[in-house]
């Protein structure tokens, strides 16, 4: 029986889909077991989690709360660490099977490279990771033999519709809710507030995902996640709205045949898909009822008004760090918009303005991606300050 139980790190246990991912883990105790958990800054959470599930290793982000965590942790067996580079360390621990990526942001580029560079299959939401540096990321995976299990709702259904299939795809369709402001015009956009915006119809996720969703970005970043996961080319992706999220998207086969995953939107689904891959897992997660929902509908995104979404399109298509380039600058926008130090049309400006400025590589080294997320998040915090 314990030969079966999978011993998972999460990176961001803290988040959304780290506490989601912990519910999974207590409900399955016979089949998962986590090892290690990792917050940036919520301190208390982090010792009622380790005090509730006894991993092996804790990390905190903020240095400045290493003492609260080591003091409250002092009666256990659990190595206490703090800071970036302990993600890093405690990836790689021997008896780790996984690492669920749920951290947010290009912080999650090293420890997962670490974690691939162990040998543990990764269960990836941390898209930010894919879309800064996939191909490097795909030719490590492949290199050290670990799978890339995608926890991004989109990603797991079309995983899940490609599960038997040995035909060639000929295009996915990428759903997307449209997020708060579906249908609204610039006129609209450029009076919204952080608080409208963090309204999102269907999901309830962290803060930069929900402005993302809001701001078509998520969506964007999706593309180019899809693009690494699935091996795709741009013309192989497209995306279209369907507001009720209840078809999480849908795969498109050389015969013209369509395959769609579907239910509720709830993430314990794709989590625990990519935990328990390839079983399916028995759980009590409301069901999809048809009368609920009479009408499924569909229309074009409208990236006219939201820019993000092509200016993703825009990066993938010139390649090289562009999509690095287009992520920190998101990065930036996003968490001055938060702070409401700039309007919401004002982020697409940003990016689009930090695309044409930066220095272009084509072929970028792991250092380039870092170079160029650094000196991104410069430039983007200069023209923040000067709006
Ligand atoms: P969140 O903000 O709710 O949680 C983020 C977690 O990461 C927290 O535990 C936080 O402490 C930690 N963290 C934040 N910054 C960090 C840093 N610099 N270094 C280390 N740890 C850090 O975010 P979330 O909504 O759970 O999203 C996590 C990731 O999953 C994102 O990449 C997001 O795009 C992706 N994702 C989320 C959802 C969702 O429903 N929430 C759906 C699909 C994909
Ligand atoms: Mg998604």
């Amino acid at each position: 029986m314990h030969q079966s139980i999978k011993n998972i790190a999460i990176l961001g246990s803290t988040g959304s889909i780290g506490t989601q991912a912990l519910a999974v883990i207590a409900a399955n105790p016979d089949l998962f077991c986590v090892q290690v958990l990792t917050a940036q800054s919520n301190v208390e959470l982090l010792i009622a989690q380790a005090l509730t599930f006894k991993p092996k290793a804790v990390v905190i982000g903020d240095e400045a709360k290493y003492q609260e965590l080591k003091e409250a942790l002092k009666n256990l067996d659990i190595d206490v660490k703090a800071g970036q580079e302990a993600l890093c360390e405690v990836v790689v621990m021997p008896q780790l099977n996984m690492v669920l990526t749920a951290l947010v942001g290009s912080a999650g580029l090293k420890p997962t490279i670490a974690a691939i560079k162990a040998g543990k299959d990764i269960a990836l939401a941390n898209k930010e990771t894919l879309v800064v540096a996939g191909e490097l990321i795909n030719s490590l995976a492949k290199k050290y033999h670990v799978k890339i299990l995608p926890v991004d709702s989109e990603h797991s259904a079309i995983f899940q519709c490609l599960v038997g299939e040995e035909s060639d795809i000929e295009k996915i369709y990428l759903t997307a809710s449209g997020g708060p402001f579906r249908g609204k015009d610039f006129e609209f956009l450029a009076n919204v507030t952080k608080n409208q915006a963090l309204k999102h119809p269907n999901w309830v996720m962290g803060a930069k995902i929900t402005i993302d969703s809001a701001t078509l970005m998520n969506k964007g970043l999706e593309v180019i996640e899809a693009k690494w996961l699935f091996d795709l080319a741009v013309e192989q992706i497209d995306v279209i709205v369907h507001p009720q999220s209840i078809i999480h998207s849908i795969v498109q086969f050389q015969d013209g045949s369509m395959k769609a995953q579907m239910g509720v939107p709830d993430m314990k689904l794709p989590i625990q898909y990519a935990m328990a891959y390839p079983k399916r897992v028995q759980n009590n997660f409301k069901r999809f009822n048809f009368l609920e929902y009479p009408t499924l509908t569909f229309e074009p995104a409208d990236i006219k008004t939201f820019r993000n979404l092509a200016l993703a399109f825009e990066a993938l298509n010139q390649a090289g760090n562009m999509p690095c380039i287009l992520n920190a600058a998101n990065e930036v926008v996003v968490a001055a918009f938060l702070n409401e130090e700039m309007g919401f049309l004002q982020m697409s400006e940003v990016i689009e303005t930090c695309m044409a400025k930066l220095d272009f590589v084509q072929e970028p080294s792991l250092e380039d991606y870092f170079e160029t997320d650094k000196q991104t998040r410069i430039f983007a915090k200069h023209l923040v300050t000067n709006i």
